[in-house]
């Protein structure tokens, strides 16, 4: 198979010593883009770049960014800007090496699409697990507080930008926009009613705009380079680059820059390194733990976009491939899946709070030999009544990949009726070479020395 190669925007400079200061960003063209939108266009000349760059967010929803942002109502009064940084999705990573290693990269694109979108209040909401992440974003803040690019006069402008990082709590449910604001206003995170939507009435009942760290940090590249040349990279539905996170059963774990169209398989075995042991891979999670999996046969072949995704019965979500091997049991990473989903659900709305409890109880009982075939019916059954029908999508987000490994697996939950699942997988074996569990061993152990990324 032909080398895959990453196409680099975001992580341009990635590697480059004291990136994270704002110096060295300086000197590598940055705030170049924030000087040319706050002096040589007007805000609305702004939104309308990045409105025809189409850039979609990379948070999950995949939603036109400038057209969120035109949503916000023009006039007189505090707007707000709510940089979700709140990565907790099992299997993404990308935006913690963003902020870690180019913070200014990220405050570059708050800041202009504040200007879009007329907002004055920023803030950055940082999972609370990301204490280094948080300390570094801390010094660059104040490193742009120093050099006149956030404050009451933006470089002389007149606009005022402010903005605060602020550190979470650890609840997965705080990446959902609306609980996000809950927990930014000091109340417990949970989700609201929509409408009104946020652009409408979001942080202190104020029109907000709310948008992923790799989003934003797209936006400094457009005003630089423009809409056209954006769009020159990726599809024509899903322009630009991805940060994808690739992880699991493969040899090099990590975080990959792409054009969004790229063969899903040369992301896994090009970038990634393919399989341990070069096995089958049984199954991926195409964006996060929350997207329903696709077989090795039906992904690997597709464009890595939102629409092949998406057309295929899953979603490119977050970005985060997550890789099974043929050894992992399914009834297994279903019932792991719906553990964590049970364990954050937040409880306020019955077809989430009871459905993830069922869903765990009777996978439970599979992986025991305890369960009946009604129990697998009903397992079906209760993820197809979750979507839909909960107040935000973490119900979906347990039910899309269960009932999706219940369809495409059924055999496997049927075995698992008769003789339980003891582990996720067989790992080490009866009946395999000694030469052969060296060489995995090795392999392994790389595939470990690696996880930690860049
Ligand atoms: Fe809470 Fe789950 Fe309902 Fe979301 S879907 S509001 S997490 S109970």
């Amino acid at each position: 198979m032909a080398a895959a190669a990453e196409t680099r925007m975001l992580f341009r400079n990635i590697d480059e010593p004291r990136l994270a200061s704002i110096r060295t960003y300086k000197r590598l063209g940055g705030y170049r883009a924030v000087q040319k939108a706050f002096k040589e266009m007007a805000p609305e000349q702004v939104l309308k770049e990045l409105d025809d760059s189409g850039l979609r967010g990379r948070g999950g929803a995949g939603f036109s960014m400038g057209k969120k942002a035109s949503f916000l109502p023009r006039g007189d009064m505090d707007k707000y800007l709510c940089c979700n940084a709140d990565e907790s999705e099992p299997g993404a990573f990308k935006d913690r090496e963003l902020m870690q290693k180019n913070p200014h990269q990220l405050i570059e694109g708050i800041i202009i699409a504040a200007r879009a979108a007329g907002a004055n209040r920023c803030f950055i909401f940082i999972r609370g697990e990301y204490d280094l992440q948080g300390d570094i974003l801390d010094k660059a803040v104040e490193e742009a507080y120093d050099a006149g690019l956030l404050g009451s006069d933006v470089l002389g402008s007149g606009e005022q930008v402010e903005l605060v990082v602020h550190r979470g709590a650890g609840a997965y449910i705080c990446g959902e926009e609306t609980a996000l604001l809950d927990s930014l206003e000091g109340k417990r995170g949970n989700p609201r009613l929509k409408p009104p939507f946020p652009a409408v009435q979001g942080l202190y009942g104020g029109p907000t705009l709310i948008n992923n760290v790799e989003t934003l940090s797209n936006v400094p590249h457009i005003i630089s380079s423009g809409a056209e040349w954006f769009k020159s990279f990726g599809t024509e539905e899903s322009p630009g680059t991805k940060v994808v996170s690739v992880s699991g059963d493969v040899r090099r774990p990590g975080n990959y820059e792409v054009e969004l169209g790229i063969q899903t398989r040369k992301l896994i075995n090009g970038l990634a390194g393919g399989t341990v042991g070069r096995r089958k891979v049984k199954c991926f999670f195409p964006g996060g733990s929350s997207s329903p999996v696709l077989t090795g046969e039906e992904g690997l072949d597709l464009p890595y976009s939102f629409e092949a995704m998406a057309e295929a019965g899953s979603m490119l979500g977050s970005g985060s491939i997550i890789v099974c091997d043929e050894r992992t049991s399914i009834v297994q990473l279903a019932l792991r899946t719906a553990r964590f989903y049970h364990h954050e659900s937040c409880g306020k709305c019955t077809p989430c709070r009871e459905g993830t409890n069922w869903t765990v109880k009777m996978l439970e009982r599979m992986v025991r030999g305890e369960a009946t075939p009604i129990d697998l019916d009903t397992v079906a059954s209760v993820q197809t009544n979750i979507i839909g029908h909960c107040l935000c999508v973490l119900g979906d987000s347990m039910a899309a990949p269960v009932g999706s490994m219940v369809e495409k697996f059924r055999p496997e939950f049927e075995q698992a009726l008769e003789r339980g699942v003891p582990s996720l997988n067989d790992r080490g074996g009866a009946g395999r070479g000694a030469q052969r569990k060296g060489r995995e061993a090795r392999e392994e152990a790389g595939h470990l020395s690696m996880a930690g990324g860049r």
